[in-house]
């Protein structure tokens, strides 16, 4: 392991604190995520970000083992899938993600999308809450809520989840649900934080910023989530991607150069996953 970083930590609405450059393993296959997660760490991530759905949680819990760090130097989260929604079968999926993870706990547990068409995420909520007095889960939040699904949360349980991960990046900026946030005391985590490494990547005014930062437009747009204060979970399965990524840290964009990456902003033509209001899955 080479270094941590320690200047980007974000205090949750619980006070525990999360790294704000965690690493992403949607995709990536199990018996790949366990070189990957062991790279990322040796690279000087502390924050690993999973889900049931993604099949890969035991590639995640080998590669802390093969780090050499121990569990409580790594934030880790994963998330309950859709099916797995409701008041009985909530406990059996924590279960069976710590069992796979090789941890008595998850550091961030998430509802892992509001399944409209299940509609069970208010009781499992609940159970989210139980699973955080036990310590089972560290810490507790949702992932892309809306507004609506949010306020019904809360005003069942009348406890604010910590975080909402959502799609987020340059060309779709979540104004208004991150104004929310603010308002509730919710952390905002960007999901498909580089645009998934499309088009993005080569838009003209992140590559004339890349330039006068002799660094990439992947490390600007990580460093403009960083300095809008996003949690934010690249994902890559390239050693070199991995700490180039990591080493966005590094990087101070000016105010006028932030502004100028807030004007890419599409709205929601720039999403590039589903919605949360019409997915079925
Ligand atoms: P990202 O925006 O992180 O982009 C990943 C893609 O970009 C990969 O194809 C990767 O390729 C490429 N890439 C990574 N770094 C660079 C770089 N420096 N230069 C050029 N290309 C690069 O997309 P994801 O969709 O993976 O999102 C990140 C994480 O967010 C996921 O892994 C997952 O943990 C989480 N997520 C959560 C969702 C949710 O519903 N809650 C939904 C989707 C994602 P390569 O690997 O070949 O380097």
């Amino acid at each position: 392991m080479t270094r941590t970083d320690t200047n980007h930590l974000i205090t949750l609405n619980d006070d525990r604190t999360i790294p704000q450059l965690g690493f992403g393993v949607f995709q990536v296959p199990d018996e790949e995520a366990v070189n990957a997660v062991e790279t990322a760490l040796d690279a000087g991530y502390r924050h690993i970000d999973t889900a049931a759905v993604y099949k890969n949680e035991r590639g995640v819990g080998a590669g802390i083992v093969r780090s050499g760090l121990t569990r409580e130097q790594v934030f880790v989260t994963t998330k309950l899938w859709n099916t797995d929604q409701g008041t009985e079968s909530v406990r059996a999926a924590i279960d069976h993600s710590c069992e796979l993870l090789g941890s008595d706990f998850v550091d961030l547990y998430l509802i892992h999308w509001p399944a409209p068409t299940i509609d069970k995420f208010v009781p499992s909520w609940r159970v989210l809450v139980e699973l955080r007095e036990e310590g089972r889960a560290r810490s507790i939040g949702v992932s892309n809520f809306h507004a609506p699904h949010l306020a019904r949360v809360i005003e069942d349980s009348g406890v604010v989840p910590a975080v909402n991960q959502i799609e987020l990046h340059p060309y779709m900026q979540q104004r208004e649900l991150r104004a929310e946030h603010a308002r509730l005391g919710i952390a905002t985590e960007a999901w498909s934080p580089l645009g998934q490494g499309g088009e993005l990547l080569q838009d003209p005014v992140l590559v004339a910023i890349a330039k006068e930062h002799e660094s990439t437009p992947a490390q600007i747009v990580l460093a403009w989530h960083l300095a809008i204060g996003n949690i934010v979970i690249p994902k890559s399965v390239h050693a070199g991607r991995i700490a180039q990524n990591f080493n966005a840290t590094e990087i101070e964009l000016t105010d006028e150069q932030v502004t100028m990456i807030d004007g890419l902003d599409r709205g929601a033509a720039g999403r590039i996953g589903p919605d949360p209001d019409t997915a079925t899955f």
